[in-house]
């Protein structure tokens, strides 16, 4: 079975051992004006369900924000990812970004892209030239 749109809310068991998930139903709200949408849960959609093994595959939700990007200072897009500049710098001077910090919740290849892209971008800004190749998507 499959199913979406859930949060779970806590774990119970038995001697350490996990028996029941028990989770709500949620919806996604606002989400306009390259704002992020906002998870509600729906009231009275309680439920539980039973478990023996519980795997954890938890979703980016962005950068955290409140730490090392607040203490240098660097600008956030509309939907709290880091703004660069086309060659991946942020408006602090010599601080740079790529991958999901940048793009939001997106694949391994982008980031292994992007982390290349970013590298010349570094290497450029550090030495004045740089011998690493550019990807014909750069733009
Ligand atoms: C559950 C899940 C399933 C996914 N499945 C797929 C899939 O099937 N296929 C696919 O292509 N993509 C998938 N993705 C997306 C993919 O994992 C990401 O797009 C990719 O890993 C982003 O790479 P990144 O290098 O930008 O960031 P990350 O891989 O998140 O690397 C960031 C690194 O920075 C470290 N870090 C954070 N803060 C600091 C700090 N202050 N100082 C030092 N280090 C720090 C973190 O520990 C982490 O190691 C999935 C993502 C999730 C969450």
């Amino acid at each position: 079975m499959r199913d979406w749109s859930i949060n779970t809310k806590k774990f119970s068991g038995e001697n350490g051992v996990v028996k029941k998930i028990h989770m709500v139903r949620v919806q996604w709200e606002g989400g306009q004006n390259g704002t992020p949408p906002k998870m509600v849960e729906v009231p009275g959609s309680e439920f539980e369900l039973k478990a023996d093994l519980v795997l954890l595959a938890l979703g980016f939700l962005g950068p955290e924000t409140s730490t090392m990007l607040k203490d240098f200072g660097v600008t956030l897009t509309p939907r709290t990812n880091v703004q660069v500049d086309k060659d991946y710098m942020t408006n602090v001077p010599g601080i740079f970004s790529c991958g999901d910090m940048r793009r939001g919740q997106s694949l391994v290849v982008w980031a292994i892209w992007e982390g290349r892209e970013c590298a010349r971008c570094v290497d450029l800004n550090l030495m004045g030239a740089t011998a690493l190749q550019s990807s014909p998507f750069h733009s």
